[in-house]
């Protein structure tokens, strides 16, 4: 997210890199002047002066009012128009399809949710895609706004830059799905595609719990444990596409077998599918439990063991305890491999189990590294469900923003040959 201080070899590339850091730094700390822009930039006030009027004329940013007089002569304030273009983020998971278009400051427009059967494959999830995109495209041209791009989070693991899909486990059909060409190749649009544990991460850095730090670690735990990690702003990949699998980290060498071919994944003890097993078991010891009735009805599910143990249910409060044991173990070695400012915890799972949180945190501060107690924050996601999407957009945005007059030229094209 750090644009500025990049260097262009030629004119071109000069004028770009120029057009790029100066956004960047209006969209930071805009309301902002030209001299301020000048003195945070190292840009020469005649350079600013050509970029910002470039920038006015794209409609990119406009004026916000002047700076007070102090004694000299009073300073016209710039800003970002965040209205001034959308892009469109959609999550893409094992229950659903959603959507939200987003400005430029990552403010929701319109969101669209649609149920996927279980199942279903690809070619039926994809279709419900582009016909969602379709309908923010509309949106869209009612509102006479340049759609940027489309974003979209999935189950991973995920070959970012072909934009493949490869091999996610618990999802059918999905092997080797080239997505990326798929969508673009019918919504017309520029398509960039991730992980949905790591769009999560990227949304609550730019627009969530982590807009205060450069370095977070987001992890996603429900019917799966995935994370994402964020380094000086952006999505740490790994050299092989594969960073932050910290749901298949072992946390038991002699365990069970898990899909992914290691075993005793952290996600076999702490995931809600995990977590059924474990209460299954404890149920066998034959202790007196109310879980042992929703067995018998065959509804022993994740919600009904969080509803019992926060209505005091001794066994199913161990369950729990067990898990969040687990899961603090697995904050515990992200914070002592990354070092990160904040842990932010998201999915299904701590939003339905209050105690979550707080246990995690006694856990992972017990056993992680620190100086004097220096050990990050570890918080709740604060862009729930729409995390994920909203980070979707946010790939598009970290685009757009790396080198607006390529996006924009784009951008202008799309409009006319629709007309
Ligand atoms: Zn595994």
């Amino acid at each position: 997210m750090e644009i500025w201080r990049q260097k262009g070899s030629s004119w071109e590339d000069v004028k770009h890199a120029n057009v790029a850091v100066v956004l960047s730094a209006i969209r930071r700390f805009g309301p902002i002047s030209r001299t301020e822009l000048a003195e945070l930039t190292d840009l020469t006030s005649g350079t600013i002066t050509n970029v910002t009027s470039r920038l006015l004329e794209l409609g990119l940013i406009s004026e916000a009012g002047q700076t007070a007089s102090r004694g000299g002569r009073k300073r016209v304030l710039l800003k970002l128009r965040e209205e001034a273009c959308v892009a469109i983020g959609i999550e893409i998971s094992r229950q659903h399809v959603f959507g939200v278009l987003a400005n430029l400051n990552g403010k929701v427009v319109s969101r669209a949710e649609e149920a996927t059967e279980p199942g279903e494959g690809p070619v039926r999830t994809i279709a419900r895609v582009v016909q969602m995109i379709d309908r923010f495209k509309e949106e869209a041209a009612g509102l006479e706004c340049p759609v940027i791009g489309a974003g979209i989070g999935v189950p991973g693991p995920v070959k970012t830059d072909e934009g493949i899909v490869t091999t996610p486990p618990n999802f059918p059909g999905w092997r080797w799905i080239r997505l990326k060409d798929q969508v673009e190749s019918r919504s017309g649009l520029d398509v960039l595609i991730d992980d949905d544990a790591r769009t999560a991460a990227l949304g609550e850095a730019w627009f969530g719990a982590g807009r205060d730090v450069e370095s977070l670690v987001y992890m996603s735990v429900g019917t799966g444990i995935g994370a994402g990690v964020v380094v000086e702003g952006r999505l740490y990949q790994g050299a092989h596409g594969l960073a932050g699998q910290i749901g298949h980290a072992s946390v038991d060498p002699f365990g069970a077998r898990c899909e992914c071919g290691n075993v005793g994944c952290l996600e076999l003890f702490a995931s809600s599918p995990g977590i059924v097993q474990l209460a299954r078991k404890r149920l066998q010891e034959g202790e007196p439990s109310v879980l042992h009735e929703y067995e018998k009805a065959g509804d022993l599910t994740i919600n009904r063991i969080c509803e019992s143990a926060e209505a005091g249910d001794l066994v199913a409060a161990s369950v729990m305890e067990t898990a969040c044991t687990y899961l603090g173990t697995g904050v515990a070695n992200v914070i002592n491999v990354y070092d990160p400012q904040k842990i932010v915890l998201g999915g299904s799972l701590v939003r339905a189990y209050e105690m979550l949180v707080d246990r995690v945190r006694a856990i992972a501060r017990e056993r992680s590294f620190a100086h004097g107690g220096e050990t990050p924050q570890i918080v709740r996601s604060q862009l729930g469900k729409e995390a994920s999407a909203l980070g979707a957009v946010a790939l598009v945005l970290e685009r757009f923003f790396a080198d607006p007059l390529a996006a924009m030229s784009k951008a202008q094209v799309g409009e006319a040959s629709k007309s």
